[in-house]
């Protein structure tokens, strides 16, 4: 049975009390991963010998904002790929209208941060002979 649900089926409406205390549980997670992740940086900064002795502070602000840019990459792959997961496996194919199957399908993108590869849903109808992507 899928969580959310009771026996008949139909989903529960969630308490906003559950909600908001699972919120901040993942909150505070979020803030001790980032600050470990932090921790991380800075020792690997010294050991790799990118920051050494008394550095501009272009220097340290630029090494920070590249790995906030791969946060955010990392971030966006997951929420498609979660995203991908959640579809359905079949869609019309938007010039014919059969049903055809869905597969998962990688492409790379530029986003705001950088150049990253994400996962979605892509169809290919054999009667048209053409690939197509379904609306999300
Ligand atoms: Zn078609």
């Amino acid at each position: 049975m899928m969580e959310g649900m009771d026996a008949t089926g139909t989903e529960k409406i969630a308490s906003p009390a559950t909600d908001s205390q699972r919120s901040e549980k993942l909150k505070a997670r979020l803030e001790q991963l980032l600050r470990e992740a932090a921790e991380v940086e800075v020792e690997l900064s010294r050991a790799d010998g990118s920051i050494q002795g008394v550095p501009h502070y272009s220097v340290i602000e630029g090494r920070a904002h590249a790995l906030g840019k791969q946060l955010s990459r990392e971030v966006q792959q997951r929420q498609m790929s979660e995203l991908a997961a959640s579809q359905s496996l079949t869609a019309k194919c938007p010039a014919c209208g059969a049903r055809c199957r869905l597969e998962s399908a990688a492409r790379e993108v530029n986003s705001v941060d950088g150049r990253t590869e994400l996962q979605e849903l892509a169809g290919y109808c054999p009667r048209c002979r053409r690939a197509f992507f379904p609306d999300a």
